[in-house]
């Protein structure tokens, strides 16, 4: 009888992690909060009690896309290269997460602009001349302020 019990379980659980996309542990461990024994008869029970977690999840991804593009907007950086003027795109690989400086990359040339921007920045801090010219300056330069834009 247990090791029928056993194959039962077993393939429930495979019939949730087939439907639900989560692992086995996963659904294991929801199972347990809810539930303090597995019986055959109540796997619609236990696959509606499931269904609403993964509602639930689902209800929280909008939220979560919100929270994700603005701070993916929040580490873009200016729209324009202040070297050259082209458009630029962001680059969050580079947003330095200690100062929020963002990053981003140079539609024309590339990290190479974003790179001479950042040496610029070092040496406007540093209150010295800057070493690559800039035809779109960034008029200001405030590590706090994340959505500064050439335009501005
Ligand atoms: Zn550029």
């Amino acid at each position: 009888m247990e090791s029928v019990k056993r194959t039962s379980f077993d393939n429930f659980i495979m019939t949730a992690v087939k439907k639900f996309g989560w692992t086995e542990q996963r659904i294991k461990d929801e199972l347990r909060k809810q539930y303090n024994s597995y019986d055959p008869k109540q796997e619609q029970v236990y696959l509606h009690h499931l269904q609403l977690l993964k509602d639930e999840e689902f209800a929280e991804e909008p939220e979560e896309k919100a929270r994700r593009e603005k701070l993916a907007e929040e580490q873009y950086g200016p729209k324009i290269c202040p070297i050259c003027g082209a458009l630029t795109t962001p680059n969050l690989g580079w947003y330095d997460k200690f100062s929020h400086i963002p990053g981003w990359t140079c539609n024309a040339v590339g990290i190479r602009h974003f790179l001479w921007w950042k040496i610029n920045n070092i040496k406007r801090l540093r209150g010295e001349p800057i070493l690559y010219p800039e035809t779109h300056p960034i008029l200001e330069h405030d590590d706090n302020r994340a959505d500064t834009q050439a335009s501005a």
